[in-house]
């Protein structure tokens, strides 16, 4: 049985900021994350994207944010569950809860905050023979190394900003980009349908609209798509297809929990992101309320205020008086302390 003081469930940008404002309020956090790695959408869907958003940051990397936010809470000493979901929550006679995985592990809270964004990742897949076979052997949803494309030959299928904007990178990557879309329109920030319109005339982007994939090729592995285009079929000999169609959000087995949800989201209140059950709190892009914004900033706030309640919960009848960081420093659980140069008095002669 693990035991902590906020038990997260959900290790991305909202749940990883969440360790450290509990570790200011000296609360103990362990996350539970289906995936193998921290930093949920950031690291699993745009890890070499610039979020442009983040205050204080003019430009960072979302792999980059994700990074400084492991490093921002080390000194709290997080445990990690990784590549385990969440899946049933029990109430104990004492008000703690028990979160088990979907591999038995055990773990008992007093607080327990799904931060589980957009739930578990469900990429939309094009209805195409054998998708499934393929997928891992060149048929990705995800980029997360562009690095293994250098070289290579990749067709991209889909007409919003992911396609268009991994289309660009990889042009600059691959030995060979294609970005098949079913309209000559594109969904996207105008700048980038611009490049791809820019980089189709250099010959760097070969771009096929009107059209579909509908057929894939390959002994073990990708290796040639069927394209149909006005009624054609077109063979383009590829070692990776990547259809990016977007997500469909799936909460998964929280949406069990006898939670209140409302569209795939968990309605909240706005005192301290509490759900339907105290104790229980939902923040990040999971929750819901009048006027939510899915922003990662809007996550880090929730995860601030939230943890005021939990210390609460935690340490009934005790005060806990905010204290700038600047002036308290930090002292780590692992026996570090930050803190800003003391002032001295000292004479000047
Ligand atoms: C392409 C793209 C670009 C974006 N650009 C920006 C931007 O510029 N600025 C901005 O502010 N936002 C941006 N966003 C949105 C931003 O990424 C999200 O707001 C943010 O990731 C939400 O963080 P979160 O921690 O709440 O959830 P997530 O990042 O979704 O993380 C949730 C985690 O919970 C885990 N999880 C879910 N259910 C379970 C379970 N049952 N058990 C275990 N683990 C579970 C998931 O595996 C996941 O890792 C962008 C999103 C995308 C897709």
């Amino acid at each position: 049985m693990i035991k902590t003081d906020i038990l997260i469930i959900g290790a991305g940008p909202t749940g990883l900021f969440t360790v450290f404002e509990a570790g200011l309020l000296k609360l103990r956090c362990h996350l539970i994350d289906a995936l193998p790695i921290p930093g949920g959408q950031c690291s699993e869907i745009y890890p070499k994207k610039p979020i442009y958003d983040i205050p204080g940051f003019p430009e960072v990397l979302a792999g980059k944010l994700t990074d400084n936010l492991l490093e921002q809470g080390k000194q709290f000493e997080p445990g990690f569950t990784l590549g385990e979901r969440a899946e049933t929550i029990d109430k104990q006679e004492d008000g703690t809860f028990i979160v088990t995985t979907n591999r038995g592990t055990k773990h008992q809270a007093p607080v327990v905050a799904i931060a589980g964004g957009l739930g578990s990742f469900e990429p939309r897949k094009p209805l195409i023979e054998k998708i499934t076979f393929y997928e891992d052997k060149g048929v990705e949803y995800f980029i997360k190394d562009p690095e293994v494309y250098r070289n290579k030959k990749v067709v991209i299928s889909g007409g919003g900003d992911s396609a268009l904007d991994w289309a660009i990178f990889l042009a600059d990557v691959a030995s060979e980009v294609t970005l098949v879309h079913r309209r000559n329109e594109f969904r996207g920030a105008l700048d980038s349908v611009d490049t791809v319109q820019k980089l189709k005339i250099l010959g760097k982007i070969n771009l096929v609209t009107p059209a579909e994939v509908i057929k894939l090729h390959g002994e073990d592995k990708v290796e040639a798509v069927s394209v149909l285009k006005d009624g054609k079929e077109e063979r383009i000999e590829t070692d990776h297809f990547i259809p990016l169609f977007g997500l469909s959000p799936k909460l998964g087995p929280i949406g069990n929990w006898g939670l209140d949800i409302e569209k795939n989201a968990i309605k909240v209140d706005t005192f301290d992101y509490q759900t339907n059950i105290p104790g229980v709190f939902a923040i990040g892009d999971v929750n819901t309320y009048p006027g939510k914004l899915k922003l990662i900033l809007c996550g880090f706030h929730e995860a601030t205020l939230m943890c005021q309640s939990a210390f609460k919960i935690i340490n009934p009848g005790k005060k806990h008086v905010m204290k700038y960081t600047t002036v308290s420093g930090i002292d780590g659980f692992d026996g570090s302390r930050k803190e800003a140069p003391k002032v001295v008095v000292k004479s000047i002669i």
